[in-house]
């Protein structure tokens, strides 16, 4: 399958070679060519197969042209090595738990997929991939973990000292063999810009092989898809699947994105719920019909302080750039940082369920929105011992800290450091 730029001035590619640039050279997003609507078949049964077998017929849908099929289940086999469960809270609210991967959030299920795929895309080569990231905090982790100990590919993460918070920062320190930290003196944006320079640099794009493992790329926002299918096949067990209301808390939009791709695979989807903290550009698109990027706002969801959502133009091409069909499917709800606090609150109160602050803004969502007769799912995006000083804070007993996020501060931090300065990234990278 060919996929094309929403930019529409480059020219189709081929999954290879979508997942080995990430960006089209027009600059924009990667579609594949046709969506695949899966026989009915396939949704009167799917509550018997397994979480693997549901997400090997959707990733066939997409990538099996282009992957052979022993390798493609081998892939969605090794990525899928933790379950996505959905949890009953209380009416009709159910949590779809995205956090039960490596480093505790949803971007595992995409960034493990990449990984497996881009070693796929570059065994054929003898040289080593280098994956170059930037991180204010999740991404990074995600990425590093996701590749850790794939066969020739190395992985670089910037972030900026002394501005991510320990637990994120340990979840890319730690871990040795094929990723190494560098922490620049610097903001963030200082090490979005370095990256940035390394992609367009002629003498080590000459003598590396470069990638990013950038949250746009195919790779990575579309294998979400899997767990909205499995969501389903879930509700279907208990028999509540019907009228299905489907609420995710989103920044860039690649998580709302993978599912409005599985409701255009056929699944049963009534409508959706886009949840944001104060950064509300999409929020307002929704009650306006124009779109106007800001300056992102901190907030205590972090993850979701984005200004200028990349996969917006994703959804536009989607329904055509129709804003009728778009506003017809999708509605909005933005909370501030205490309204996010009183959810998390309120919500232990009622079920003694802890909601991580990005969780919060999809269960309040629901909790105000949900119709008679509507069955609603959020996806719990991340687990809330990662943003534990804020919801400790909250309330009456701390937070429990899983095993595996434990582990991670136990770790020996290893890191080289950098100046705010290409050419020591540069003589670092050669
Ligand atoms: C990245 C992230 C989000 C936002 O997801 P998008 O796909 O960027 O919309 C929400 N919650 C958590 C915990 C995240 O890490």
């Amino acid at each position: 399958m060919k996929y094309y730029s929403t930019n529409r001035k480059s020219s189709p590619v081929s999954l290879r070679e979508a997942v080995i640039k990430g960006l089209a050279p027009d600059r924009g997003l990667y579609m594949p060519e046709c969506i695949v609507r899966l026989p009915d078949e396939f949704y009167r049964h799917i509550h018997r197969l397994s979480f693997q077998d549901i997400a090997l017929t959707v990733a066939q849908a997409f990538f099996g042209e282009d992957v052979d099929a022993q390798a493609l289940e081998t892939i969605v086999r090794d990525t899928l090595t933790f379950d996505c469960p959905v949890r009953p809270l209380h009416d009709h609210l159910y949590t779809l738990e995205l956090f039960h991967g490596p480093t505790l959030a949803f971007k595992d299920v995409g960034a493990r997929f990449m990984a497996r795929l881009l070693r796929h895309f570059v065994t054929t080569d003898s040289q080593t991939i280098q994956v170059l990231v930037a991180t204010s905090g999740d991404t990074g982790s995600a990425v590093a973990n996701g590749f850790l100990g794939v066969d020739g590919v190395q992985v670089k993460v910037l972030y900026p000292r002394g501005k991510v918070s320990a637990i994120q920062e340990s979840q890319f320190t730690t871990l040795g063999r094929n990723i190494t930290a560098i922490e620049v003196n610097g903001t963030f944006d200082d090490c979005q810009s370095l990256v940035k320079q390394a992609f367009i640099d002629a003498e080590l794009n000459e003598r590396l092989h470069l990638t990013s493992a950038n949250s746009i790329n195919v790779a990575r926002f579309l294998p979400q898809a899997f767990y909205y299918f499995y969501a389903y096949a879930q509700m279907k067990l208990m028999g509540r699947e019907d009228q299905l209301v489907v609420c995710v808390p989103s920044g860039n939009f690649g998580n709302l994105c993978a599912a409005l791709f599985a409701r255009e695979m056929g699944l049963p989807i009534k409508r959706f719920i886009a949840a944001n903290n104060a950064n509300d550009v999409f929020f307002k698109y929704l009650q306006t019909g124009t779109y106007h990027p800001k300056p992102s706002i901190p907030t205590i969801a972090n993850a979701m302080d984005v200004g200028n959502p990349s996969n917006f133009a994703r959804i536009l091409d989607l329904y055509g750039e129709s804003y009728e069909k778009i506003n017809a499917l999708i509605s909005g709800s933005r909370f501030t940082d205490d309204e996010i606090r009183t959810a998390i609150r309120t919500c232990y109160e009622r079920t003694s369920y802890i909601l991580d602050p990005h969780g919060a803004c999809g269960y309040q969502a629901l909790c105000q929105q949900l119709q008679t007769g509507e069955h609603g799912l959020f996806c719990e995006t991340a687990h809330p011992a990662k943003f534990k000083e804020t919801v400790d804070a909250l309330l009456p007993t701390p937070v429990p800290i899983p095993e595996r996020l434990s582990r991670f501060l136990q770790g020996q931090k290893q890191t080289l450091r950098i100046e705010n300065d290409f050419a020591q990234l540069k003589a670092l990278l050669l």
